[in-house]
């Protein structure tokens, strides 16, 4: 089974029945090294480290070597749970609390699912498994939803290295928030069409994305951006559910991502010489870390 590009993912959806997860299931199958059963149960075993890694940054005040992340996670569950102040919806709170905890435990060198990098492991697992959480979804859905969301990552990588360092941060968590977009328009029925038109939407509002990690740590804005996207996933995924496509063909705003890509400088390619690293805050954390590091 030949799948190149988002057209030939549509066309098969279309000429089979199938969702973007199913197809993503045969398409995986017919790659030969696995049969349905064993691909459904790597995906189980993903989806449980997801969960775990949530579950185990959640509600931790533990900081990171540097000092710069931790206890976030906790502060926004802690708002929800308990705030008057309060305005968004509960799996939108989830949303944003989990990709936090997941990226949190990244920073502490915990164990995470790089999807599609350990940079951006945030935010799929807090999409999909704050969507389970709130709208009582199946495992089995579930399943079908990241292998849609693990889909839409692969065909990118087709065409652009998903690394801040070839391509900016729109090819990391730019490229994360478009596969979950997907997932949620798989996990809640959309069609094939929406689930493209939301990948489409997302990735459109993330081109340009620069990588400028302060002191070179995958931290500031790592970890917040990370929580920001997946409420910018849930966005795309609702405007395409209600029949607001893409005027842009998810084939080339991809073709335009790898054009920004390249046009981008190399201060803007995870260098830590531009962007948020080179304020002056920034310039005087990273002094401060590396002369503690050499007394
Ligand atoms: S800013 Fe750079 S290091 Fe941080 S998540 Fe984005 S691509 Fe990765």
């Amino acid at each position: 089974m030949m799948l190149q590009t988002f057209s030939d993912l549509l066309q098969l959806c279309q000429q089979e029945s199938l969702s973007i997860g199913q197809a993503a299931l045969k398409y995986e199958v017919a790659r030969g090294e696995k049969d349905e059963a064993a691909v459904l149960a790597s995906v189980r075993m993903m989806l449980d480290q997801m969960k775990a890694t949530i579950q185990s940054g959640l509600y931790s005040d533990e900081k990171s070597m540097s000092g710069l992340s931790g206890g976030f996670s906790h502060k926004v569950m802690t708002f929800f749970e308990q705030s008057d102040k309060k305005f968004m919806s509960p799996v939108e709170h989830k949303m944003m609390a989990y990709a936090l905890a997941t990226m949190e435990e990244n920073s502490r060198m915990k164990k995470i699912v790089a999807c599609p990098t350990a940079g951006a492991s945030g935010v799929v697992p807090a999409v999909l498994i704050a969507l389970q959480e709130e709208k009582h979804l199946s495992d089995q859905t579930m399943e079908l939803a990241l292998l849609a969301a693990g889909l839409v990552g692969e065909l990118v990588s087709r065409r652009m290295y998903l690394s801040g360092a070839a391509a900016g941060c729109q090819a990391e968590v730019g490229v994360a928030t478009g596969m979950s977009a997907a997932g949620i328009v798989d996990a809640m029925g959309g069609t094939p069409q929406q689930g493209l038109d939301a990948t489409a939407i997302a990735f459109k509002n993330m081109m340009g994305l620069v990588c400028d990690p302060v002191a070179g740590l995958v931290e500031v804005p790592c970890v917040k951006r990370n929580s920001v996207a997946g409420i910018h996933a849930s966005a795309a995924a609702t405007l395409a559910m209600a029949d607001i496509y893409s005027f842009i063909p998810l084939d080339e705003v991809v073709e335009a991502m790898v054009k920004v890509g390249q046009l981008m400088h190399p201060s803007l390619k995870e260098s830590a010489e531009g962007g948020l690293a080179a304020t002056p805050t920034a310039v005087a954390f990273t002094k401060n870390l590396f002369h503690q590091g050499s007394s």
